[in-house]
C-alpha cells in the first residue's frame, strides 16, 4: 500500500522566523520531504524573512545545513538538494517597523495562493497581521498561520483572535496545534468512525474510564523562560491534551468537513466541568540519578512551576456522564509514550463464577512511538482443569500492517503545511476553540495561584509524583504503564 501524493498548485509561502529554530527544525524539512514527494510544483517559492541581515545565498547555506541535520535521508540526493534551494528566498525584513516589506511585496506573485507562517514570538503575531493588511499583501487567497502558544489565558486569546479577525476572515487564519497532523491522531477518528465495531459501545454505559497519557522523557532545556512562564498546564494540557480528549469524546460529525469537525470539539470543551482542586495533581522533577532538578535547570528555587499534571475530568452530556477522563503529562519521565486507553466496564455478570476473576476490556491506542492500537480480550487459561480465565493482548502495530512502504509516514507539519496550501482547515483550531479551551484552564490555574499551590517534586526518570497514583488508587483504579 503506497500512499498518494496529490500534488498542489503554485504557492508562495513566506515563513516570518524563517532563520529561527522552529522554521530550520520542522518547517523547512518538511517542505523539503513535500518537495522530494513531487507535492508541489518548480513554480512555488519559498521566501523567508527574518531580522537577520542575511544575502538569499547565506540564507540557501543555512536552509542546506538544516536538511542535512533534519532531513538525512533525502537529503543525499544533491540533485533534489539544489532544486529545492532553487525555490528559496530570503528578506531581511523587521516585523516592528517598515524595514524589509517593500522588497518583499515585490517578490510575491499575484496571481496565485499566498501564505504567511508566523514562525515567531507571540508579541510579533499582532503587528505581522497588521502590516501584512497596510502593504495590501493580504489577496482573497492568502492565509495566515499561527504557532502555538495562541495567548497565555483566555483575555489573551481572546485579544489575539480580535487583532487577528480584524485583518482576516476566520476561513483564512490557520491556527496549528501539531498534535492534529500526527498521522496517528488522524488515525484516531478514522478508528472511531471508519469501524462499527468501537462506536456502539462508546459511552458511559460500556466505557468505565478513559485514560491520556503524554509522556516526555525530555526536560525544559534551552526554554527555560517561556516554559517557566507557562508550566504543563498551559504548554501541554490546554492545547494537545484537550485535542486528543476532544477527538475521543466527540459526537461523530455528519462529515469530514473542517466546521462539522469542529463544531463537535467544542461541544466537547464546553461541556467539560470545573476541575475540582482535589481531582489534579501537579508536580515538579526534582532531578536524581537522571538529571537536573527543575528549580536547577531554570536558576529559580522557589518556582512553583509544573512540569507535570494530572487531573480528572468529567463531560457532562449523555454519552459520558459519569465516566471520568483522566489525562496526565508531564516531562523528564520514563518513557516517551502518547497512549490512549479506552477502560471498558466488566461484564454484567460472570457465567465463570467467582474463580475466573475479574476481566474487563481494554482499547489502547498507542500515537507514538510504535503506532498502533492493542485490544485487551479475555480468554480460557490454557491447560487448567477448571474455567480460568485471562487477559491477552490483540495487537496491531500500524507500520507492520501497513508494510514496508508505510514505515516513513509524513510527519505532522508536512500534513499541515500542505493543508494550509490546499486551504483544508479540518486539523487546525478554530479561534472559539482555543478560547473554550482556555475557559476551562484558567480557574484552574487561577486556583493554584490563590492557594499558593506548590506542585508536588517527583525523581527525574520516574512516572511522575506518587500522589497521581493516589488520585486513581481514591476511585479503584489505576494508571496503564507508561511503556515505550
Ligand atoms: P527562535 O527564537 O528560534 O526564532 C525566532 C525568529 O523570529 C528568528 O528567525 C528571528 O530572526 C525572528 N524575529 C525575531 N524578532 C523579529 C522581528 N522583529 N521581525 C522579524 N523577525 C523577527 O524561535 P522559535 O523557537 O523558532 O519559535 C518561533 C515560534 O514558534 C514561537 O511562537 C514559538 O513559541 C513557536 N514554537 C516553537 C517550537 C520549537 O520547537 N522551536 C515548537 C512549537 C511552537
Amino acid at each position: 500500500m503506497v500512499s498518494r501524493v496529490i500534488p498542489v498548485d503554485p504557492f508562495d509561502l513566506v515563513i516570518f522566523g524563517g532563520t529561527g529554530d522552529l522554521a530550520q527544525r520542522k518547517i523547512v524539512p518538511a517542505l523539503f520531504r513535500r518537495y522530494c514527494a513531487g507535492q508541489w510544483p518548480e513554480a512555488t517559492r519559498i521566501i523567508g524573512a527574518a531580522r537577520g541581515a542575511l544575502t538569499v545565498e547565506s540564507f540557501r547555506d543555512i536552509v542546506a545545513e538544516s536538511l542535512r541535520q533534519y532531513a538525512p535521508k533525502r537529503s543525499k540526493d544533491p540533485e533534489a538538494v539544489n532544486g529545492f534551494l532553487q525555490r528559496i528566498n530570503y528578506v531581511p525584513l523587521d516585523a516592528l517597523s517598515e524595514d524589509g516589506w517593500a522588497p518583499l511585496s515585490e517578490l510575491l506573485s499575484t496571481d496565485r495562493i499566498r501564505a504567511f507562517y508566523f514562525s515567531v514570538g507571540p508579541r510579533l503575531f499582532g503587528p505581522l497581521a497588521e502590516r501584512i493588511r497596510a502593504h495590501n499583501l493580504a489577496t482573497p487567497q492568502t492565509r495566515i498561520v499561527v504557532e502555538k502558544p495562541f495567548g497565555h489565558d483566555l483575555e489573551s486569546a481572546r485579544a489575539l483572535n480580535a487583532t487577528l479577525a480584524s485583518h482576516f476572515d476566520e476561513g483564512q487564519i490557520y491556527r496549528i496545534d501539531h498534535y492534529l497532523g500526527k498521522e496517528t491522531v488522524q488515525n484516531l477518528m478514522a478508528v472511531r468512525f471508519g469501524n462499527m465495531l468501537f462506536e456502539p459501545l462508546w459511552n458511559s454505559q460500556y466505557v468505565d474510564h478513559i485514560q491520556i497519557t503524554v509522556a516526555e522523557t525530555v526536560g525544559i532545556d534551552g526554554r527555560e523562560e517561556y516554559y517557566e512562564r507557562a508550566g504543563a498546564m498551559r504548554d501541554m494540557m490546554q492545547n494537545h491534551l484537550m485535542q486528543l480528549l476532544c477527538l475521543i469524546a466527540m459526537e461523530p460529525p455528519a462529515k469530514f468537513d473542517p466546521d462539522a469537525v469542529r463544531d463537535e470539539k467544542l461541544k466537547v470543551i464546553r461541556a467539560l466541568d470545573p476541575v475540582e482542586p482535589h481531582h489534579i495533581v501537579r508536580g515538579q522533577f526534582a532531578g536524581g540519578k537522571q538529571g537536573r532538578g527543575y528549580r536547577e535547570v531554570v536558576g529559580n528555587n522557589r518556582s512553583t512551576t509544573e512540569s507535570y499534571v494530572a487531573l480528572r475530568a468529567h463531560i457532562s452530556n449523555w454519552r459520558w456522564a459519569g465516566t471520568p477522563f483522566y489525562l496526565r503529562t508531564g516531562k523528564e519521565l520514563v518513557a516517551r509514550s502518547s497512549v490512549i486507553n479506552v477502560m471498558f466496564k466488566d461484564a454484567p455478570h460472570s457465567i465463570f463464577g467467582e474463580e475466573a476473576g475479574r476481566h474487563a476490556n481494554a482499547l489502547s491506542i498507542r500515537l507514538q512511538p510504535n503506532e498502533g492500537i492493542t485490544l485487551k480480550v479475555t480468554i480460557k487459561e490454557p491447560g487448567q482443569g477448571g474455567m480460568r480465565l485471562v487477559d491477552v493482548p490483540l495487537d496491531m502495530s500500524f507500520a507492520e500492517a501497513l508494510g514496508p512502504e508505510n514505515q516513513d509516514p509524513p510527519d505532522a507539519y508536512e500534513r499541515l503545511v500542505m493543508d494550509v496550501i490546499r486551504g483544508n482547515q479540518t486539523l487546525f483550531m478554530r479561534g472559539d476553540e482555543v478560547e473554550a479551551a482556555w475557559a476551562w484552564t484558567d480557574p484552574i490555574i487561577a486556583g493554584w495561584q490563590a492557594r499558593g499551590d506548590v506542585p508536588k517534586p517527583y525523581e527525574n526518570g520516574s512516572t511522575g509524583p506518587g500522589d497521581a497514583e493516589l488520585l486513581m488508587k481514591r476511585d479503584h483504579r489505576r494508571w496503564q504503564g507508561i511503556n515505550p
